[in-house]
């Protein structure tokens, strides 16, 4: 059966709900329904074997009223131009919501970067900024790592932008590595603004940390470093998977060992790793596991309409952007069943990339417990302003964090008037 899921019709619908419930009339916030910008790139790249391939890609500015577009760049091969829309509007929202000075924007290739060489992805990743270069920069749109993408690539974009300008610009993107003005701390921060999110949603129901239990989709930079974190604040990892499936140990895994296990060597799989006691289930059976929190930290539209009746988690936790579709929503509501937004769980990265590229404008560098402090504040006080307007409004978390991206973007755009 074809994938009729959009994302972008998610975005178009939450935007609508939020405008109405603030009483906006169309004519003030229709802007945020269209991207400010798209732009479709093909490149060429000469492969080990000699042959030439094509590679297509995107650059998708949704939003620039608040500040540069701020996103990361996607190495998948489900890369779609819809994705990447819904994606950079995300972005905007997720900005508005940690209330950081910047817009919404998202890239993509299409591409499977385990099937790349390093020196074909190199290729690859410098010709798609020579492509978007028209588009990007410190004070236009500044790239960042997402599904497919690291620190390496993020060094190799800032390298091709600095090449092109004929000096570096260390600002260009964020995410880089630390000796090439990356900030201390950017690699775990948004699993680190995740489990901030897990310890508020918890307190706020007045749970011992101690006694959740806690399945993770998706170990990768936002779930692997999740796993970690919670698992240091004592809760119960009982479940983790990846692309090849997952692993469960009702009693709890030995996180630890599995990270270091995959840190060994990035072509590791969970399907291959073995430990006393542990079943290898599917990443399906992971989503329908009963536990305390579910935390989605893959791709989107993983909880849907065919599933979300058979959630038996308590809570969910958004660590991927778009895990959740809309109708899912309405199911896990009416089941109550409590969901923190993507766009509030997982900022924790666009707020220190955010930091990472003030300090490489000022040309200065913060501590990582300073980096991990100020991180803490933006996203305690975007959780509790989120909790806070829900209640008011008798609304889901997501409504509420739309409630607050909508109003801010749109005051913005109606305070700057039209050009
Ligand atoms: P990643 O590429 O590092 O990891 C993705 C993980 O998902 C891997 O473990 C992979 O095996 C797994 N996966 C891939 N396809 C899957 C499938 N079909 N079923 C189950 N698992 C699958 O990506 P990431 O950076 O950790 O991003 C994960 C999610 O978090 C994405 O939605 C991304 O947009 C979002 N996000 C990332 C960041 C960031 O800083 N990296 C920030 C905010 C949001």
């Amino acid at each position: 059966m074809p994938n009729l899921y959009n994302p972008y019709d998610n975005v178009l619908k939450v935007v609508d709900h939020a405008a109405s419930l603030l009483g906006y009339p169309e004519k003030d916030y229709a802007f945020l329904k269209y991207p400010e910008r798209e732009l479709k790139v093909s490149m060429p790249v000469v492969m080990d074997d000699g042959s030439i391939r094509i590679f297509e890609g995107f650059r998708i500015q949704h939003s620039t009223v608040r500040g540069p577009a701020k996103g990361g760049v996607r190495f998948h091969p489900g890369v779609n131009h819809d994705e990447v829309k819904a994606l950079a509007a995300w972005m905007t929202f997720k900005c508005a919501v940690v209330n950081i000075p910047y817009g919404g924007g998202k890239g993509g290739i299409i591409c499977d970067p385990n099937e790349l060489s390093e020196r074909e992805k190199h290729s690859l990743t410098s010709k798609y900024i020579a492509q978007i270069a028209p588009l990007i920069g410190p004070e236009q749109d500044v790239p960042a790592p997402d599904v497919g993408t690291n620190a390496r690539v993020m060094a190799w974009m800032m390298d091709a932008y600095s090449m092109l300008k004929g000096h570096s610009v260390l600002s260009c993107v964020t995410g880089k590595p630390i000796g090439l003005g990356g900030i201390l701390g950017r690699s775990e921060a948004t699993g680190r603004g995740v489990m901030f999110t897990v310890n508020n949603l918890l307190a706020k129901q007045g749970l011992d940390r101690t006694q959740a239990s806690v399945a993770i989709q998706g170990m990768g930079n936002v779930g692997s470093v999740t796993a970690k974190l919670v698992h240091e604040e004592g809760m119960c990892v009982v479940a983790v998977s990846d692309v090849s499936g997952g692993i469960y140990d009702p009693a709890g895994l030995d996180i630890p060992a599995i990270l270091a296990y995959l840190r060994e060597n990035p072509k590791n799989l969970l399907k291959d790793f073995t430990a006393p006691n542990i079943q290898h289930i599917s990443n399906a059976e992971l989503l329908e596991l009963d536990v305390t929190v579910l935390i989605p930290a893959a791709l989107e539209n993983q909880i849907n309409a065919d599933n979300a009746a058979r959630i038996r988690a308590k809570y969910i936790v958004e660590a991927a952007n778009g895990p959740t579709t809309l109708e899912a929503d309405d199911i896990l509501h009416e089941r109550g069943i409590m969901l923190v937004p993507d766009i509030l769980a997982n900022a924790g990265g666009v707020v220190v990339s955010y930091f990472e590229w003030v300090q490489n404008i000022q040309e200065l560098c913060w501590t990582e417990e300073r980096v991990n402090g100020e991180l803490k504040t933006i996203m305690d006080t975007a959780f509790e302003a989120v909790w806070s307007i829900a209640h008011e409004k008798n609304t889901t978390l997501r409504t509420g964090a739309y409630l607050i991206a909508v109003k801010r973007v749109t005051e913005a755009k109606l305070g700057r008037g039209i050009f």
